[in-house]
């Protein structure tokens, strides 16, 4: 997941980054261009599609670990 902190006070918007990094740039954004104001704004969220790949491929391992345990168990038992 990426992140991005669109400035309250102006159109600066944090390049996509972490959420700590991005809310860092944005602190430093307020530090600069707009001290002395709470900073304010919305943060807008993205998916990296490689991560919801790499998740899906961890589910599909473990549904098949899963498979093959209950196979070996079905085996055995018989
Ligand atoms: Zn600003």
């Amino acid at each position: 997941m990426k992140y991005r902190y669109w400035c309250g006070e102006c159109g600066y918007k944090t390049p996509w980054a972490d959420e700590p990094a991005g809310r860092l740039a944005q602190l430093r954004h307020y530090a600069r261009w707009h001290a002395g104001v709470v900073p304010g704004g919305h943060r807008e969220r993205r998916h990296r599609w490689s991560d919801v790949g790499q998740g899906c491929l961890v589910l599909l391992c473990l549904a098949l670990l899963l498979l093959a345990a209950l196979v070996l168990a079905w085996l055995s038992g018989h």
